[in-house]
Parts: C-alpha cells; sequence; structure tokens
C-alpha cells in the first residue's frame, strides 16, 4: 500500500519514504515505497518524472489499488528493502500536469453550463490537452461562450481545494459526473463552480492556470472533442501563433489586418500566371511540333519520323509535343527528355502499323526505366539520363527496319 502525498499537497515536491521493494527489471529495476509524491498514470493525467536517490524515475504506474510502481533507470545507490529514500518530482513536468488538469475541471464545467455538453473523457497529451463533449458539432461561437467563462472563472482566482468523502456523503454532493472509484473519494472543488470526483494533482487557485485556450474542435464518432492549452502552455502557444504571423507580414510586406488580403491577392496572381504558363507551353508545343516534323525525314508510305532528344524535358512537356506530332498527319515521335530524371514518349498517327509498346519494352533497360501505355502511345520514366539518347537511337532504328526505307 502506497500512501499518495499528493493528494493532500500537490506543491510537496520532495519526500523521503521507506523502500517496501526493489527488483530488477528490463535494463533498470522497478521500487514500491511506503509513500510517494510521484503521480502515476491515470485518469487522462500522465506519470512524472524526478529522482529517487542517484537514479532517474522514468515512469510511475498504479499496478494494483493503492500499489504504486515506480520504474528506474537503475538501483539508488546504496538501497536496502526497509531502508530510507529520498524522492524528488520534476517541478516542470508537474507544474504543466496541473496547469492542464485544474484547466480541464474549468473548461468542462463551463461547456456543461454554456453548451450543455457533459465530458465523457479527459487526455492530457504532450502538445495539447483534449477532452470529449457528449455533442456532435458544437459551432466556434458556442465554444468561444465556454471559453470565455473558463477565462472568468480563472481571473476570479477561485480556491480549488481536494477533500475526502465516503460514499453516502458523495451522493449528496453536486457532482459534474458520478465517481467512478469506490471507498474513500477524492473530490476537487472549484469554489462556487465544480465539483468533481478526481485523482489528479491541481493548483490551489484558478489564478494559476493562467489562461484557458480552445485550440480545435473537430465532430468524432457523435461527440465533439475540443484541444486546448493552459497556462505555460497557452503562453508558447500564443507565441508560436505571433512568430508565424510575424514571419507572414515580412514575407508579404504588409500589415496584419492586410495580411487576409494580401494573399488572395498572391493566390489570385499565382492562379492567372499558371494559366498564362500553360498557354505558353501549348503555344511552343505547336511550333517545336510544326519545326520538328518539317526537318524529320520521311520513311515508307510517306510517314514521317521525328526521332530527338530534348534536355531540360519532363515528361509532361515531351507528352503533349508528343501528341501534337501524332496529331499532325502520318507521323511517328520518338522523344527522349533529359530533365531531373530520363524520360522517354514513342507515339504515333492512327493507321500506322506499329506497336509502341512491344518497342518500349525493348529500350527501356538503356534507361533503366519503368512504362507503359498504349499501342499508339507509350512513356517512361528512367534513372539513367546518359542512356536517353541510345534509347532514341536504338528506337530510331527499330522503327526504320519496321517501316522500310524512304520512298
Ligand atoms: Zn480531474
Amino acid at each position: 500500500m502506497t500512501q499518495r502525498l499528493f493528494f493532500d499537497d500537490a506543491e510537496r515536491l520532495e519526500f523521503a519514504a521507506r523502500l517496501l521493494a526493489l527488483e530488477p527489471a528490463g535494463d533498470g529495476c522497478r521500487a514500491v515505497l511506503d509513500q510517494t509524491a510521484f503521480y502515476a498514470t491515470a485518469g487522462g493525467q500522465p506519470h512524472d518524472t524526478g529522482t529517487l536517490g542517484d537514479a532517474r524515475v522514468l515512469e510511475v504506474l498504479e499496478e494494483a489499488p493503492d500499489r504504486i510502481v515506480h520504474r528506474l533507470d537503475h538501483a539508488p545507490t546504496g538501497a536496502v528493502i526497509g531502508g530510507t529514500v529520498a524522492g524528488r518530482v520534476d517541478r516542470a513536468r508537474r507544474r504543466d500536469h496541473m496547469e492542464q488538469h485544474s484547466g480541464q475541471h474549468v473548461l468542462s464545467a463551463a461547456c456543461a453550463e454554456a453548451c450543455r455538453a457533459e465530458t465523457l473523457s479527459f487526455h492530457l497529451g504532450a502538445d495539447v490537452a483534449s477532452i470529449d463533449l457528449d455533442r456532435p458539432g458544437l459551432s466556434p461561437d458556442k465554444l468561444a461562450t465556454a471559453e470565455e467563462l473558463a477565462n472568468r472563472i480563472v481571473r476570479e482566482c477561485r480556491p480549488v481545494r481536494p477533500t475526502f468523502h465516503t460514499a453516502e456523503e458523495v451522493a449528496r454532493l453536486p457532482l459534474r459526473k458520478p465517481p467512478q472509484v469506490a471507498g474513500s473519494i477524492r473530490v476537487i472543488t472549484v469554489e462556487g463552480f465544480d465539483v468533481s470526483a478526481c485523482g489528479g494533482t491541481h493548483v490551489r487557485s484558478t489564478g494559476e492556470i493562467g489562461q484557458i485556450r480552445v485550440v480545435g474542435a473537430e465532430k468524432t464518432k457523435g461527440m465533439t472533442r475540443v484541444e486546448f492549452v493552459c497556462g505555460g502552455r497557452a503562453l508558447g502557444w500564443a507565441r508560436r501563433q505571433g512568430a508565424t504571423l510575424d514571419a507572414l507580414r515580412a514575407a508579404l510586406g504588409t500589415s496584419e489586418a492586410e495580411l487576409g488580403a494580401a494573399l488572395a491577392r498572391l493566390l489570385a496572381e499565382r492562379e492567372s500566371g499558371r494559366k498564362e504558363r500553360k498557354e505558353l507551353a501549348e503555344a511552343l508545343a505547336n511550333y517545336q511540333a510544326a519545326e520538328l516534323l518539317a526537318a524529320a525525314p520521311v520513311a515508307a508510305g510517306g510517314v514521317r519520323v521525328v526521332a530527338t532528344v530534348l534536355d531540360g524535358r519532363e515528361m509532361k512537356e515531351l507528352s503533349w509535343l508528343a501528341e501534337k506530332i501524332r496529331k499532325a498527319g502520318r507521323a511517328v515521335a520518338l522523344l527522349g527528355g533529359r530533365g531531373e530524371q530520363a524520360a522517354l514518349v514513342l507515339a504515333r498517327a492512327d493507321g500506322i502499323d506499329l506497336d509502341l509498346r512491344t518497342l518500349l519494352t525493348q529500350i527501356l533497360p538503356l534507361i533503366e526505366g519503368k512504362g507503359g501505355g498504349r499501342p499508339e502511345f507509350v512513356q517512361a520514366g528512367g534513372t539513367r539520363r546518359d542512356g536517353v539518347a541510345a534509347a532514341v537511337e536504338a528506337a530510331r532504328t527499330a522503327v526504320a527496319g519496321k517501316l522500310g526505307n524512304a520512298e
């Protein structure tokens, strides 16, 4: 049986205790004490960390009712069963958990009052804490009302007190939720605002919570999950938002008030630029297709064979060009691209007896590529840019052989 020192006093972070059990476990060991100030993971709140003698406390868990196990990185030097060890809880982590957990009680009570939404569960995460409310799709306005009420309670610096009660006494208390434990029940009261059964660590006045800020809300399985930050986390959150805004203001050279309009202008410009580039690229492809066709030798049956390597061109641009050549008359396009990657696009006009899939399979190894397509249009990308010219030349030779010589 381990007595919990934090039940009466969450500010007590240093303590001495009698060592009841010490056993090796994994790389370290596990210790059980007659009393502890370390909070064990429960009720949505993670465990404390700190030291026991010269050992680090890595994890604290309640293995059986009232049996709290401390997982340590090694056995404390000089520790003996029945002897005394000194414990010290990490202050910053405990403080943060107190701010978030007390903030949760206040926010949950505010949601019950302002939104008629009850809290079903609480999770204290490493970056944000969250509560699941029993109503789906709570509007941002409703949540803002709850946030305002919660922060008024914070500013009023109301006392937060732990008390212990029997089940009979608890039945007469105005608890927000029925207790989930039997026996002696610990109750946390935020004076004049909230009464909840809870085993967590809490601040002594709501003022210590500093601020409660709702930072996200989403619908989940018929509930609303509300994410929030309190105290030091709220300050960190506000600072990060400020830094993001500063960076945006500097990048766009505008004031905070003008930021939305400046961003909308920028997006509109980008869109019209994109359209313009596409039109230009199409026009360029038309010119280039005509130029390549005019310079191409004529094979049997009047088929023009365009075989060329274009540097700095990606697959998409080659595809456009090949499509233009293919549509321009009796023509075959055998195009290689040396952009970021090796690219091949082969295309032929309808009515020419040539399955380009077979041809592609033959030349693919030259660029160590992968690809495919239809008999009249295939494309492939590969890793060997230095193999592109040889692949195009091999394709040209094969097509010439298939079609016969020029008339
Ligand atoms: Zn609680």
